[in-house]
């Protein structure tokens, strides 16, 4: 029998609000232990929860960056249960009634059409401490660090829309890339603020069925989603075929040994209405004031690319992936460089220096004006495209101007015809076997010649010019 997977994620982001959800400590859940705590989020008994405005904010603008209706009212309840890392014994979450619901985002699928994924809601939680396991006098002590206690996270709970790793991986990439530009989290699956469950089921091909579900938990990237979905995928069909039963539980995936297996389920407690935090009211007036600060998304950013600079599809979204890189694109247009060129070199070696150097494009230190000024002299034959890299490789590490660097280094590119000439001649009279190897039409020994000048003129010349004069030389 053929079967069809059956996929919904559910998506936890934290939310980077300069606070935590119900007080006013800094929302810094990576500094010392400790450190960014107060009564209210120690959870010590009688320090009241207050709700922050710009956790709502942030929250809001998560929601409509993902298309969701904003609920007129939504309240918090009570998670019930126990644990050391959540000693008041609740957890404040939305459950009955969620901020916001009915959203969705475009894929293309793999068989390259567009689908509408929905999201069945979104809603907004506090997150709980942080256990450290560690030793201490040959003894395994558990401490516990209150920074991460109440940060704000919201959850994101999608229809299961999906059927493929493929579906997932993409929605997830299209959800972090909304998220991202709404400026409302870092969305980094590797440093935690992402943090994704699937949950799995099959069904025989063609029907709607919608049978038991397994979730899987601990993915620490949209490629480990990928490989435990399809892992897991394989894994039920097994079962299947072999006559077994799926029973609802949870797993773990282990990027290591690439599979998944068992975990003990946490206890589900209810969920009972808080009576101390308010029911939050929102108007439509305010929601309007919140969505007029989302910058412009990336499917018109894309679409007014390719009409505005004649860029190409992919090289658009490639410049769109990022809000901060499609910023800087516009920019170093506009300070005169060519859309395509400054595309060309946004994509490869600017990509590469910001890799080696572990930064991202928020934190660029070469400027537009620099960079476009850069661009300009390559454009305008004065360096070559190696002197232009070596260039902007400085410039990643001093606050030089392109203009300074290529003096003090003597990268200007040799263009005159005079000066060429007699580099050619030198070198054409000290290669004889070469030059009638060339005149047999032996065209590799060309590639060969212009090495040499270039070699001799320590990269300056113009490859191009050279090519030229050996070509006219030779006849
Ligand atoms: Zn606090």
């Amino acid at each position: 029998m053929n079967f069809e997977a059956v996929i919904g994620l559910e998506i936890h982001v934290q939310l980077n609000s300069p606070t935590k959800m119900f007080c006013d400590c800094p929302n810094r859940p990576a500094d010392p232990p400790n450190l960014n705590t107060c009564p209210t989020c120690l959870w010590l008994p009688g320090a009241l929860p207050v709700f922050s405005r710009n956790v709502l904010e942030k929250a809001i603008l998560l929601c409509l960056s993902l298309n969701c209706e904003i609920q007129a009212t939504s309240a918090f309840d009570q998670k019930v249960y126990y644990y050391p890392d959540l000693p008041k014994g609740f957890q404040l979450s939305q459950f009955h009634k969620p901020l916001s619901k009915n959203g969705w985002l475009d894929i293309v699928t793999g068989e390259a059409e567009t689908r509408r994924l929905r999201i069945r809601k979104i809603h907004m939680e506090e997150d709980v401490a942080r256990l450290v396991h560690e030793t201490e006098d040959h003894k395994q002590i558990s401490l516990v660090d209150f920074n991460r206690a109440g940060a704000p996270l919201v959850e994101i709970v999608t229809e299961p829309d999906m059927h493929s790793s493929y579906d997932a991986m993409e929605f997830l990439k299209a959800l972090r890339r909304q998220m991202r530009y709404s400026g409302s989290s870092q969305c980094s699956m590797e440093q935690g603020t992402m943090r994704v469950d699937a949950n799995i089921s099959l069904r025989p091909e063609k029907s709607e069925e919608f049978n038991t579900k397994v979730e899987v938990k601990n993915m620490n990237s949209i490629r480990n989603v990928g490989d435990a979905i399809d892992y897991e995928i394989a894994r039920q069909k097994d079962s299947k075929e072999k006559g077994g039963e799926i029973v609802l539980h949870t797993r773990l995936w282990d990027p290591d040994k690439k599979i998944t297996s068992p975990m003990r389920g946490k206890f589900e407690g209810p969920c009972i209405p808080d009576p101390a935090v308010s029911t939050i009211v929102i108007t439509e007036g305010y929601v309007n004031e919140i969505k007029a600060r989302l910058p412009e998304m990336p499917d018109k950013k894309i679409t007014r690319f390719i009409q505005q600079y004649g860029l190409t599809e992919q090289e658009a979204s490639l410049i769109s992936s990022e809000l901060d890189l499609s910023l800087y694109f516009e920019d170093t247009v506009k300070k005169g460089a060519s859309p395509r060129t400054v595309v060309h070199w946004l994509t490869s070696t600017m990509t590469s220096c910001i890799r080696e150097r572990g930064l991202s494009w928020s934190d660029l230190p070469v400027s537009a004006e620099n960079f476009a000024n850069l661009l300009g002299m390559l454009e305008r034959n004065e360096i070559t495209s190696k002197a232009t890299k070596k260039v902007l490789s400085v410039m990643f590490d001093t606050d030089k101007t392109p203009e300074t660097i290529v003096k003090e280094l003597d990268l200007k590119q040799v263009s005159d015809i005079n000066e060429l000439e007699a580099l050619v001649e030198k070198l054409l009279s000290g290669n004889h076997d070469a030059v009638e190897s060339l005149k047999k039409g032996n065209e590799k020994v060309m590639d060969f010649l212009v090495g040499q000048a270039m070699r001799e003129s320590k990269g300056r010349a113009n490859p191009r010019i050279i090519a030229e004069i050996i070509a006219g030389k030779i006849k």
